[in-house]
């Protein structure tokens, strides 16, 4: 199937306000494809890589879970409405799934059903997105740690991978560790990250 569900930023939490209407999500995914300059390079990457997208690779869903958004192999890039609000938050949602659906691209033989696939492609969107930038772990409350963004990577991606259904918490944490270094390290289709 290939479908991957992702975490949710700072006001997505319980408790936050959240959630934008399907026409004003529409509007910020607009917005990020002809303004925001990683999005833009990463669908310009995408082409050169002989996987060119429209806008119909973009979806807007009212999601149950509370994911920000997801990439299905076969469908596209799914936002989802009722938990983003902010244009960054979109801006950082569309850079994550795009580098799901830039490895997709490259890499003939992915297998998302695999865990260390999957998690190698999780560490990758965490490390490379934005997911991960000081302003957002502040609003999460994490403040105080050395080594934060490569701490904030690794349990990223560990809520991603776990939401998979072939991987349970145990499988996803094993994943990591076997991937990490070659994963968190490759940061293609940027010379470093962005
Ligand atoms: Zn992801």
């Amino acid at each position: 199937m290939g479908a991957m569900d992702d975490a949710t930023s700072a006001s997505g939490r319980d408790g936050y306000p959240a959630g934008t209407t399907p026409e004003n999500c529409q509007r910020m995914i607009s917005l990020s494809l002809s303004r925001n300059p990683t999005v833009k390079f990463l669908r310009e990457a995408l082409t050169k890589s002989g996987c060119p997208i429209d806008e119909k690779f973009f979806k807007i869903e009212q999601c149950s879970m509370k994911v920000a958004g997801g990439f299905k192999q076969d469908e596209g890039v799914v936002i989802c409405s009722n938990n983003v609000t902010h244009q960054e938050e979109v801006d950082v949602a569309l850079t994550h799934e795009l580098l799901h659906a830039y490895d997709h691209c490259r890499a003939a033989n992915l297998d998302w059903s695999n865990c260390e696939h999957h998690a190698c492609s999780e560490i990758r969107a965490a490390n490379l997105s934005g997911d991960c930038a000081w302003k957002r772990e502040l609003l999460r409350g994490n403040t105080n740690i050395q080594k934060q963004h490569q701490i904030c990577v690794r349990r990223r991606a560990l809520i991603s991978v776990g939401l998979n259904p072939n991987c349970s918490m145990l499988r996803a944490t094993s994943a990591i560790d076997r991937v990490w270094n070659t994963c968190y390290n490759d940061t293609q289709p940027f010379d470093r990250v962005p």
